[in-house]
């Protein structure tokens, strides 16, 4: 049986129209103006924008460190169903494997976590924490697995690699066109910088966006950025959040070399004097890199509407502050790193960036969907409401308002760095795969989200113009 959407406006990265959507099975058969109804369920979304379906290419839905109480608040369950609630229809969360143990292996626990949990579509950035013989040979196994995204670390003694060690798994991601991304700090840095503030008993949450300044990130963008030019590989920047992070990949695409750049919502909205709020509730905003000042943010503002920013994704790594920020009560250091915000993305986008007149609609739908989907080897079976595609579809009401708020968030996790924000439109109701699966910011049927295998089509290269 198949579902007419009638009466709504389509939007894409380029433009507008009025279209009405036919819908059979998980796929979008046929669009046009005035389409007949046949034996279609109709259903009326005239005053609404169709949108595809938004992917968030940075989540954390499930850490567990094997310590207990600092695993994450959210798990795949919970996670994934207050993303698809707002219109989060895939999720590429990181798979991030132990010490010692092979990428395969941690394909097959991700798989465990999200297989029959999920309630939007996924699949994952591979992260590689050490560089050996093996490893690089689960490089091509991954992308043979429909794993075609990486994730390396330039921070965290746990999980970072050497300069050289990043150099050769850029060279062998090259050789198969896959993608990589660094977080990128200056990891012997921020050791010192909180060495020092401790020592000197400084110790309260204003100290911690002190020890990893903007120059600790834009140093490592910048050499990052150096390694991709002698590897010759276009790269991907997670969650920048400084101007002169900014800088630096603009001098780098004025050499030739093709960066993409992802930001977060926190980098958008919130700013670094959240750390002196009262109570210890500075706690709650503690995330990797920090929030900035209010001169970056500006700045990537101006990136989000310039295009030098390509995406906006969340880093979402909820932990609750009863209980887990609070371990660091007398001592930032040991605060676990990592805010809420899978389902909090749309409304604050469109609330933040369209309402206000910053950005179009269609620049929205670039950086939270399309432009991912291209980037990450998602698309066109994701990224666009066009025929032929998987009918990821976010009927977008644009008269709606609302106030974020911890109490009625779907996110499993006591707090939310919004709490009290307002609001302006929202998802009326989300699509995947042709099933109504929310309607009103509720979930109406869980766990239908599949794992979405990739592909790199190497006449693209997987990318878009930038
Ligand atoms: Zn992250």
């Amino acid at each position: 049986m198949s579902i007419l959407l009638n009466g709504g406006v389509v939007v894409s990265a380029n433009e507008r129209r009025q279209l009405d959507v036919r819908i059979d099975g998980e796929k979008i058969v046929e669009m046009g103006t005035n389409l007949t109804v046949n034996d279609s369920t109709v259903e009326n979304v005239s005053g609404c924008f169709l949108l595809p379906g938004f992917i968030d290419a940075h989540t954390h839905l499930e850490l567990n460190n094997g310590k207990g109480s600092m695993g994450t608040a959210d798990n795949f369950t919970t996670g994934s169903k207050a993303a698809v609630a707002k219109g989060t229809t895939t999720v590429i969360d990181m798979a991030t494997p132990n010490k010692g143990s092979s990428l395969k292996d941690c394909l097959a626990s991700w798989d465990k976590l999200a297989q029959g949990n999920s309630s939007c579509d996924y699949t994952y950035h591979m992260s590689i924490i050490e560089w050996n013989p093996e490893i690089k040979a689960e490089i091509k196994e991954m992308i043979d697995a429909g794993i075609t995204s990486f994730k390396m670390y330039m921070a965290y003694d746990n999980l970072r690699t050497k300069d050289a060690e990043i150099f050769e798994a850029m060279e062998e991601i090259r050789n198969y066109q896959g993608m990589l991304g660094i977080h990128c700090e200056n990891g012997d840095m921020v050791n010192e910088m909180i060495a020092k503030f401790v020592s000197e008993g400084k110790l309260s949450p204003h100290y911690h966006p002190l020890t990893r300044p903007d120059s600790v990130e834009a140093e490592a963008v910048e050499r990052y950025l150096m390694i991709a030019h002698l590897a010759d590989l276009p790269v991907n920047i997670v969650h920048l959040s400084t101007k002169r992070s900014l800088e630096a990949v603009g001098r780098a695409r004025a050499r030739g070399q093709k960066v993409y750049v992802e930001t977060c919502p926190q980098y958008l909205v919130l700013d670094e004097h959240l750390y002196d709020a009262p109570n210890f509730e500075g706690a709650k905003y503690v995330c990797s890199p920090p929030l900035r000042s209010l001169e970056d943010q500006e700045t990537l503002w101006s990136g989000v509407i310039n295009g030098a920013v390509n995406t906006i994704s969340t880093d979402h790594c909820s932990f609750n502050f009863e209980g887990q920020k609070t371990i660091g009560r007398e001592d930032f250091s040991k605060i676990p790193n990592g805010m809420p915000g899978v389902e909090t993305r749309p409304e604050l986008i469109y609330t933040y960036g369209v309402t206000t007149g910053k950005i179009s609609l269609e620049r929205m739908v670039a950086l939270l969907s399309e432009d991912i989907a291209k980037q990450f080897a998602l698309y066109p079976q994701k990224g666009i409401v066009q025929t032929g595609s998987d009918a990821d579809i976010v009927i977008w009401d644009p008269e709606t308002s609302g106030v974020i708020s911890a109490a009625t968030q779907l996110q499993n996790v006591d707090y939310t760095p919004y709490d009290g924000f307002e609001t302006q439109g929202s998802a009326r109701a989300v699509y995947l795969r042709g099933q109504k699966v929310a309607e009103a910011g509720h979930v109406i049927t869980e766990k239908q989200g599949n794992f979405v295998f990739r592909k790199i089509d190497p006449m693209n290269e997987g990318n878009q113009s930038t």
